[in-house]
Formats: structure tokens, C-alpha cells, sequence
């Protein structure tokens, strides 16, 4: 409880001192408002029963009016105050949270485990609609109340110390009743975390343009719709059991109250008639009584609130700690341009349990190399430039870069020296300069961008664009963007990938989505597109390969036949024979 308490003021006071001190101040103010009126009506009182001289009289009036106004305005500022710093801090910790996600391995984003851990530490910034500041405000509400508290002991065990006794011990049972409700609550949350994780991913279904296609031929609404709510039903019988839980609680704690007051009308009214209470006195431990219980309750349920955190803060605490493994290591600097790479008896699995998707594939590739990759579908073949891109990492085996494990590179050195076309491209609702230049895009002059944007093929539609390079992609933001075809996506894709300038450039069908005569141009440019760079380029068109130094053909998770192009076809094996086939259909097709 207290660790996660102490990662919060941590934080929050790195993150805005000023609103530390606020709370602080507001619990200040807001526990001696009370306390004044509690104090002041007895004097009032006091003095309408007893002297009734105006000028006491008058000072009291006024100084309670005082403190209630002055004290309540300086709460309204300091609350509007608090509030807007808890924003900050709150920013800073989603972007924490964000970083988190950001910097984790590649394949977390596919483990169903990790994301629910990171949706359940979500709960430490949203729970209970308040998040993480309700610990704050409950551990200063809890100092605040330590002040007032003093103050109303003192004025009730001048009538009985028993029944401060007794008040406590209501309390503390109320506290009891409502810990055990609150466990229940946190552990229903942690349950529903997956659920919520769902429903978000249904309702991004019909929220999201790019599954609009496949909803709308498919008639999936309904469909999509019904889990949408069956889902949200789910979420919702969660709430059900807080509700009814919750409600219990509050059951019992009016029935303490009850109880409490009881007693304290019955005690303070027979003082008064048997004269051992006078009535100013009668009033103040009436409002006394009121206040020790409101504040008693109050600090009871800012403990409640701050163990109920500590829970929400083992699943961040969890998630904080999930190791982003890539990033571990010796991290050795990348140097030069001209690299080697070596797969050394490499073997892959997705899963511990799963089957091998590469078994022992062994090949160097030499620097300026091109290196076209072959076989056909689930062969191996992007899983092999996946792992060549470290976003997995080899279950047996290594993979070197001039020699060196490529797991003890520093792993953004690493990526600096590799770019990549993925055949699940995806591009971003930025503008055309920015989807090509990324976190570049203001330092470059548009006429570079430009030029790199031509060279990939570009150049027809960006004529065609008004806003040429600052077209907007996509329409989500701007209504005047544009939704690129499958080939003007694939060259914008090539485009940032070249304008990235890597040593390494990895091409996975880069041409899939073109046009005979784009593709065509593009295998005619394509020594110059990538002169002097190390290339491996996967294609299904086998008369891509011609223009590699290298083919490397890949059959069942394993490399079969290596070879130039040449030698491949004289040796007759698989790759002669997906040749012939693919060339008899071309030229099938072009006689008919
Ligand atoms: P290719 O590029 O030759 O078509 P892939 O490397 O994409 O083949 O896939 C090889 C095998 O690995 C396929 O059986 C595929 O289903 C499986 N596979 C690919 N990606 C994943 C993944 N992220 N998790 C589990 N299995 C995967």
C-alpha cells in the first residue's frame, strides 16, 4: 500500500511541486472552516443567553461570516487550482504509460497476457472515475483530518471520554465492512480489465475506416453490434456487483450513524435537562459529534482509497517491469556503412509450444549484396526478415552483423542501419511529406522530399495532388485527404523506407499492390534505387531475382537451394522448375 503511495508523490512531485502544495493547503483550509463552526455558534450562544452585549455578539456574527466566506472562496480557488495541476500530472503519467508501450518488444503488442496487464494498469490512472488523485488528496485529507480530529476530541471528552470511545469504534467497524466490499471491487476490476479490452476492439470495428469495406459487404453490423453489446452487458453485471456490494456498505454505515447519534442526543439532551450541560455547550457537541464522525469516516475512507490504490499500483507496478528485452544487452555501437550478416544455425517458433517456422537456415549475406528470398506461401520467408529486423529473436541460433551477435547492438543504433518495406505497410493520416520523412519532416527541404517521392514512382499522383507533398493522407482529420490505391501506398511505403538512407534495405514484395509497367519501372531503377546497399528482396515474380546477386530459396521453414539466378537454373531444382512455371504462364497468357 505504502509502496505504491510512495511511487505517486515521487512522481507528482517531480512532475508539479506547486500542486503537492496546494492539496496541502486546501486540506489545511478545508479542515479548519469546520472546526471554527463547530466553536464559534457556542459563543454566540453563550452570549444570547447570557449577557447579550452587541459588541461580542457583533465579533463572533463576523467572525464566523469571515471564515465562511473567505475560507470558502480560497477553497473554490485552491479546488479549481488542484484540479487543473492533477491534469498535468495526469498527462505525465499517460505518457508514461504510453512511453511503456512504446519502447516495449515487438511482440508484446501480440500477447493477450501483456495487454491485459496494461489495460488493468490503466485502472491506476481511471478507476474510479478520480485515478491516481484520489490517493493524493486521501493522504493529505488524512493530515487535515489529524488537525481537525484534535480539536473535536478535545471538545468531546470534556462530556465523556466513553463515547469518543464508542464513536471510534463504530467507525473503525464501518472501515472493517467497507475494506472487505473494496478488495471485492478491485478484484472485479482487474476481472473486467479484459472484457473492457474487447469491447473496445468491437466498437473500433465499426469506428474504424479501414474494416468499413468488410462490414458493409459482409452486413456485419448486426453481428459486430451484438457483441458490441453483449460485452458491454458483460461489463455491465460487473457494475451490478460493486453496486449491490457497494450499497451494503452504505447500509451499514447509516445504521452506525444512526446508533452514534442516538447515543449523543440522548447523553448531550439529558446533560442539558439534569443542568451539568449548558445549551451553548449542547450546540457545539452536537456539531462536534457531527464533525468527529463526518472526519472520522473521511480519514477511514482515505485509507480505504490508498490500499484500494496499492492494488491498482501492483498492476502498474507490473506492467512497469515488463522487460523490454530488445533493449537490453551490450549495446555496441553500429559503425560504418558496409555490413555482413550472418544467420548462424538459426531456428525460430513463435511460441514456446508452437511448431518451428525456421529450422536451422544458415546464410551470409555480404555487404552491397542483393539477395532475393523465394518459396511459396508460409514458407519463412517474412519471418526470416522479421528476425533480421530484430523484431523477434531467434529461439536457436544467432544472427551477426560483421561478426557481432546482432542482440548486443544498441537496438536503435541496429535500426538506424536497416529500412524496411513490410507487405502490411501501414500509412499514417499524416501529410504525404510527413508519412515519407516522419519525425524528419521539418528539418528537410520539400524539394528532397519531393525528389525521393518521384524516385519511388510517386510522381504521376503527386501532380495530381493540389497540396502536392503536404497532401493530407486519409480524411479522418481533413476532409480533402486522400485514400492512396494499394500501389501509391506501396511506393510511398518505398519512398520512406529509401529516404531513411539505411545500409540495409529489406523489401518484402515491394511490389505486390504495382502495376505491370510501375513494377517493371521499378525493377528497371532498382539498382539505382538502392546502389551500393545491401538488399534482400522477397517476391513471388522469380524474374525479380534475376537482378540479385544471390537467391535463396525457402521451402518448409528451411533454405534449399542457394545460388546466382543462373545457378540455380542450370542445377534444375525447384527454383528452375517455379521459374519455368511462372515464365509458361506469362507467356501462356501473352499468346492468348
Ligand atoms: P511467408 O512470408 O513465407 O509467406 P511467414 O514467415 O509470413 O511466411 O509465415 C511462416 C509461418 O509462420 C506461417 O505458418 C504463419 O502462419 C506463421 N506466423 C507468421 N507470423 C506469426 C505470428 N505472429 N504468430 C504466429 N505464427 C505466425
Amino acid at each position: 500500500m505504502l509502496k505504491g503511495f510512495g511511487f505517486l508523490l515521487k512522481y507528482t512531485w517531480k512532475y508539479s511541486k506547486t500542486y503537492v502544495l496546494a492539496i496541502f493547503l486546501l486540506q489545511i483550509v478545508s479542515s479548519a472552516i469546520p472546526l471554527a463552526g463547530v466553536i464559534i455558534p457556542k459563543f454566540i450562544i453563550d452570549e444570547l443567553m447570557g449577557r447579550q452585549r452587541v459588541e461580542h455578539l457583533i465579533f463572533w456574527i463576523v467572525m464566523l461570516l469571515a471564515c465562511n466566506f473567505v475560507g470558502g472562496i480560497f477553497i473554490a480557488f485552491l479546488r479549481g487550482y488542484t484540479f487543473t495541476s492533477k491534469g498535468i500530472v495526469f498527462c505525465k503519467f499517460q505518457t508514461m504509460l504510453a512511453e511503456k508501450l512504446a519502447l516495449c518488444d515487438f511482440e508484446q503488442l501480440e500477447n493477450p497476457e501483456f495487454l491485459d496487464i496494461k489495460e488493468q494498469a490503466g485502472k491506476f490512472l481511471y478507476a474510479n472515475g478520480q485515478g491516481f488523485g484520489v490517493v493524493l488528496d486521501s493522504a493529505v485529507n488524512i493530515l487535515g483530518k489529524i488537525f481537525i480530529f484534535g480539536g473535536l476530541v478535545a471538545i468531546l471528552s470534556t462530556v465523556n471520554v466513553f463515547i469518543v470511545i464508542l464513536f471510534v469504534g463504530l467507525v473503525l467497524l464501518d472501515a472493517y465492512v467497507d475494506g472487505k466490499v473494496r478488495k471485492r471491487y478491485v478484484d472485479w476490476e482487474m476481472e473486467k480489465a479484459p472484457i473492457e479490452r474487447k469491447t473496445v476492439y468491437y466498437r473500433n470495428l465499426v469506428e474504424d475506416f479501414s474494416y468499413g469495406k468488410e462490414t458493409r459487404m459482409y452486413s456485419l453490423k448486426n453481428w459486430i453490434v451484438e457483441k458490441i453489446s453483449a460485452h458491454l452487458m458483460l461489463s455491465n453485471n460487473f457494475y451490478k456487483k460493486q453496486v449491490k456490494d457497494s450499497n451494503k456498505v452504505q447500509y451499514f454505515s447509516k445504521f452506525t450513524s444512526l446508533l452514534r447519534d442516538s447515543c449523543a442526543y440522548a447523553y448531550v439532551t439529558y446533560g442539558v435537562l439534569s443542568r451539568s450541560i449548558g445549551v451553548g455547550n449542547f450546540t457545539m457537541y452536537i456539531s462536534a459529534v457531527a464533525q468527529f464522525s463526518t472526519a472520522m469516516n473521511e480519514v477511514m475512507n482515505s485509507i480505504l482509497n490508498i490500499k484500494q490504490f496499492g492494488q491498482y499500483y501492483v498492476a502498474l507496478e507490473k506492467y512497469m517491469n515488463v522487460p523490454a528485452k530488445m533493449r537490453e544487452g551490450k549495446k555496441v555501437p553500429v559503425c560504418g556503412k558496409e555490413h555482413t550478416i550472418e544467420f548462424r544455425d538459426v531456428s525460430f517458433r513463435y511460441h514456446a509450444e508452437g511448431p518451428y517456422v525456421l529450422q536451422n537456415v544458415n546464410i551470409t549475406i555480404c555487404p552491397g549484396e542483393k539477395l532475393s528470398i523465394v518459396g511459396e506461401n508460409g514458407t519463412g520467408k517474412t519471418t526470416f526478415v522479421k528476425l533480421l529486423c530484430r523484431l523477434y529473436d531467434p529461439t536457436e541460433g544467432q544472427i551477426l552483423m560483421d561478426g557481432i551477435d546482432i542482440k548486443d547492438y544498441d537496438y536503435d543504433a541496429y535500426m538506424s542501419a536497416l529500412s524496411a518495406v513490410f507487405q502490411d505497410y501501414k500509412l499514417f493520416s499524416f501529410t504525404v511529406k510527413e508519412n515519407v520523412a516522419l519525425d524528419r519532416a521539418d528539418m528537410i527541404s520539400d524539394d528532397v522530399a519531393e525528389q525521393i517521392i518521384r524516385q519511388s514512382g510517386f510522381g504521376d499522383k503527386l501532380d495530381r495532388l493540389e497540396q502536392g507533398i503536404h497532401s493530407h493522407i486519409y480524411k479522418n482529420f481533413e476532409s480533402d485527404g486522400f485514400e492512396p490505391s494499394g500501389g501509391e501506398g506501396q511506393k510511398l511505403s518505398l519512398a520512406r523506407a529509401l529516404f531513411k538512407d539505411a545500409p540495409i534495405v529489406i523489401l518484402d514484395e515491394p511490389t505486390a499492390a504495382l502495376d505491370p509497367r510501375a513494377e517493371y519501372e521499378l525493377y528497371q531503377k532498382f539498382n539505382d534505387l538502392v546502389h551500393g546497399k545491401t538488399a534482400v528482396f522477397i517476391s513471388h515474380r522469380l524474374s525479380s531475382s534475376r537482378f540479385c546477386d544471390k537467391v535463396a530459396v525457402f521451402q518448409k521453414g528451411e533454405i534449399i537451394e542457394y545460388g546466382s539466378h543462373d545457378e540455380l537454373i542450370s542445377k534444375g531444382g525447384t527454383y528452375a522448375e517455379l521459374f519455368r512455371m511462372q515464365s509458361e504462364y506469362y507467356v501462356e497468357n501473352a499468346a492468348s
